[in-house]
């Protein structure tokens, strides 16, 4: 009896989950996965049945046994590694000069350009042809919709207001501040005014652009920052906004994010200032660096293989922000949760990848890192094609579903276990493709 008992019990609770992931899923808008975990359910319930009235109770319990030990395995071993990026050769800085978004604004004539392309002329015709292209938002683009255009305008030239608040002069006053109580007083702060995770990492200088590029009156300057802590910082993509990827209410989303991004930083920044510490803002239009990198240090993701941080939470659906300050702070550690593990395995951004850019190889050695690089070229080429940011990657990858129970089991199982993650990548198919 104890183990017909304990049968059911396994079975209620299985199907309970099913039942709550069918939910979700009809919440989500996803049909193909409510109907497979209302099949399965349905499966399991008849399977079971039919168990209990024509199989002797020792089968029963040998049954029962064999479930539970597979589950312990599968949900609770901490089998595998979670593997971390390697450091695998001396780290160098990248040129904020090389990256799309500067190239694709060096006018012919301009200083910039005839810096760029004279030390860089097999980009020349790669970005000219980009540069005829139509500008994001601007009608000409295959996705271009008016009013929505107009809404993520708005927010972006806001942003770009906001861009003027990214340094400032401290108070002359230092005040007394405890690295641990400040630090924690800054992530609340930032938590408070929007964002959906804080954490602090020592400032790695590699990480620092080496010239500016994107501000053309600052072009070619070098970057030197005397800080050493920064705060760094996500804001959360609204999950439904970004199942319109590629078309514009994506980007009317990401203008919303990166503005409120850049208005925590402001606040911060101005924070730290008035207790008498320099403090500068990274906000869209005016980085010092990229994101992903520091971003990971301080604990709050792991970059993969689409070359963004991904959350353990909220996955690729976020935006980052930071403030670096010379504020001495305590700072947290870095996380690991299957991330380059499940990437290696899973694909799906490279494969839903309308340009191409996403690589379907192994991680290579990037300025003495060993990770994945994407085509730039390629990516903002597309975006310029349809008038958007696109985010199809980010909106099929797994690991940015809903925040709710049903995917935040997955997700404990994918960071504890090798096995799990393999299962994860074949129900993702098997439920979404
Ligand atoms: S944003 Fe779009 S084009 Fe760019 S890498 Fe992602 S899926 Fe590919
Ligand atoms: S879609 Fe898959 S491979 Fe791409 S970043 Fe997400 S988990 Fe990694």
């Amino acid at each position: 009896m104890i183990a017909q008992r304990s049968f059911i019990l396994l079975i209620a609770f299985i199907s309970g989950y099913l039942i709550l992931f069918a939910i979700s899923s009809i919440r989500e808008k996803e049909q193909r996965a409510t109907r497979v975990s209302l099949v399965g359910c349905l499966l399991l319930l008849c399977a079971s049945v039919l168990l209990l009235l024509f199989v002797s109770i020792p089968v029963i319990f040998w049954i029962l046994t064999f479930s539970i030990i597979i589950l312990i395995t599968l949900f609770l071993m901490p089998l595998g590694t979670n593997t971390p990026v390697q450091i695998i050769g001396e780290k160098t800085r990248y040129d904020e000069r090389d990256i799309m978004f500067a190239r694709a604004h060096y006018t012919p004539g301009s200083d910039a350009y005839d810096d760029y392309y004279e030390r860089h002329p097999d980009k020349a015709k790669i970005d000219r042809e980009i540069r005829a292209m139509p500008e994001l938002m601007q009608s000409g683009g295959r996705h271009y919709e008016p009013t929505d255009a107009a809404r993520a305008r708005a927010n972006f030239n806001l942003t770009e207001q906001l861009t003027l608040f990214c340094n400032g002069q401290p108070a002359l006053q230092k005040a007394a501040a405890e690295p641990d109580e400040i630090g924690l007083e800054l992530k609340k702060m930032a938590i408070l005014s929007g964002a959906v995770d804080a954490r602090i990492a020592a400032l790695d200088h590699q990480h620092l652009y080496s010239h500016i590029g994107r501000r053309l009156a600052e072009y070619g300057t070098a970057i030197e920052l005397a800080h050493t802590h920064a705060l760094v910082y996500a804001v959360e993509m609204d999950y439904t906004a970004m199942q319109h990827a590629p078309y514009m209410p994506v980007m009317v989303e990401s203008s919303k994010q990166y503005l409120k991004a850049a208005a925590i930083g402001v606040a911060l920044a101005s924070h730290i200032r008035l207790l008498g510490y320099n403090a500068r803002v990274h906000m869209d239009g005016n980085y010092l660096m990229p994101l992903p990198a520091i971003a990971s240090d301080a604990g709050l993701g792991e970059v993969g293989r689409i070359g963004y941080l991904i959350h353990p939470r909220y996955g690729a659906r976020i935006r980052l922000g930071a403030v670096t300050t010379d504020m001495p702070l305590a700072t947290d550690s870095s996380i690991l949760f299957g991330v380059q593990d499940f990437c290696r395995i899973c694909l799906k951004c490279a494969t839903h990848c309308p340009a191409g850019a996403i690589s379907f190889s192994e991680e290579k050695e990037v300025r003495g890192v060993r990770k994945w690089s994407t085509n730039q070229e390629a990516c903002y080429r597309y975006w310029r094609t349809i008038g958007t940011d696109c985010g199809i990657c980010l909106r099929v990858c797994p690991f940015s579903k809903p925040t709710n129970m049903a995917h935040s089991v997955i997700r404990m199982f994918i960071r504890r276990n090798a096995i799990s993650r393999q299962i994860a990548v074949w129900g993702d198919k098997l439920l979404y493709d």
